[in-house]
């Protein structure tokens, strides 16, 4: 299924108009689509259907609660990095059974909750943090359930700042010194060894990066089981990479199929924690040209969303396809599309060929459905914009555009107290 697609002179999310959305939730706003978000889903629960599964969804790529719920309704765990997230995770309705917490600096109050929470574990990132779940679980009385996140230190052909799995990075423990942690765990009564873990970066194209890394870890899991620490889960993490311009990533059977065979002697449940592949192509950006700025060398078609909301064309030099909303017969020109923050990495695409746009006109940036709205800030005091969840022939704007009233509703100006006398 094409989410995104023109019917008769507009394009369309679904059934839906994005001209419709644009004049009646105004621009820019994300807008996505809510049967795009499940496929994506079900497609990956499919193709691993042959060995005993979870999907997490990774909250962190799109944390928009209807887009959570939608996920939750088809059957997704959530993988969260932060309290916040894990209150995003429940108000969405999560079977705490079916979350996660990864992330290096979890705070004695994040594990304080999501302990309460009951959730199905932490990935374990450092020696002091098993120490700190054991000490809060201690004094609440519950049992810890963790999976070390091994760093199998593995390369992978993606942007530096996300790869994840070389020991370059922050993330994670070195597989032999994972062992170690497993074993002193096996003395402390308020922390349970329950998985492994690994999440080796993202926007990754193919299995082998995963089959590398797994083969790398399943020694240890097996030299765990001979020293009676029996595991129960085998958590791979996400990264699978889709497209967003002419990128060939290999499609989920080709990972399942180099992945279950692997795994399954282990006769652990595989743990899945996608967030891109099912977020990215499910939402677009739309904007509106508010100029076209003609200049000797260039042209610029500023639009008015900007950096803050859309930030992956400055922080990874991401590529976003961009279509206008009408089809048009205007002769082509190149240009530059920017936003109207001053910064000149505000921009989201640089000599693309387009319809010659004008004033007024309504352009979608494609693939923004992960990593879009969650990234987003107020910088230059621009208000959050709205996010739209379509299905089928109707829309919900599931998050308003936030006001400046609340955009400054925490800032407090000083009431001179004095301290003392
Ligand atoms: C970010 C993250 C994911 C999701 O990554 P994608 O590339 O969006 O699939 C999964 N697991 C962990 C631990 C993460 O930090």
């Amino acid at each position: 299924m094409e989410a995104f697609q023109h019917k008769k002179k507009h394009l369309h999310c679904e059934d839906v108009d994005l001209a419709g959305i644009a004049a009646d939730a105004g621009t820019p706003a994300y807008v996505y689509s809510r049967t795009a978000f499940v496929t994506r889903f079900r497609e990956l629960d499919e193709v691993f259907g042959g060995i005993e599964h979870l999907i997490c969804y990774s909250a962190k790529a799109n944390g928009n609660l209807a887009v959570l719920q939608a996920l939750i309704e088809a059957g997704a765990g959530i993988d969260i990095v932060s309290g916040g997230e894990l209150y995003a995770a429940q108000r969405a309705g999560a079977d705490p059974r079916k979350i996660v917490f990864a992330g290096v600096g979890k705070t004695t109050d994040e594990i304080e909750r999501a302990l309460r929470a009951g959730i199905l574990f932490f990935t374990v990132e450092s020696g002091p943090e098993l120490d700190r779940i054991a000490a809060v679980a201690e004094r609440l009385g519950v049992v810890g359930r963790f999976a070390v996140r091994v760093n199998p230190d593995v390369e992978t052909d993606t942007h530096d700042y996300i790869t994840t799995g070389t020991s370059r990075n922050k993330f994670g423990i070195a597989v032999d010194r994972a062992r170690e942690v497993y074993v002193r765990a096996q003395d402390m009564p308020s922390v349970q060894a329950v998985g492994v873990h690994m999440h080796i970066g993202s926007q990754i194209m193919t299995p082998d990066p995963y089959v590398e890394a797994i083969r790398k870890i399943i020694p240890l899991v097996e030299e765990l089981r001979k020293a009676g620490i029996a595991l129960a889960y085998f958590d791979i993490g996400g990264g699978y990479g889709i497209r967003y311009d002419g990128e060939r990533p290999q499609a989920a059977p080709q990972f399942a199929d180099a992945i279950v065979p692997l795994v399954e002697p282990l006769g652990l449940t595989l743990v899945l924690e996608p967030g891109r592949y099912i977020a990215g192509n499910s939402g677009v950006l739309l904007a509106r040209v508010e100029y076209v700025k003609r200049t000797p060398s260039k042209t610029f078609v500023i639009v008015d969303a900007a950096m803050n909301d859309l930030i992956r064309p400055a922080l990874y030099k991401a590529v976003h396809r961009i279509v206008p909303v009408e089809n048009s017969t205007a002769k082509t020109e190149t240009v530059d599309v920017v936003g109207p923050v001053c910064e000149s990495g505000d921009f989201f695409a640089k000599g693309v060929v387009l319809p010659a746009l004008k004033e007024g006109d309504l352009v979608a940036i494609m693939s923004a459905g992960a990593y879009g709205a969650t990234m987003g800030s107020t910088y230059n005091a621009r208000p959050l914009p709205p996010e739209v969840l379509v299905s089928g022939r109707s829309y919900s704007v599931v998050r308003a555009r936030q006001t400046y009233e609340q955009m400054y509703a925490n800032n407090v100006l000083p009431s001179s107290k004095r301290v003392g006398k």
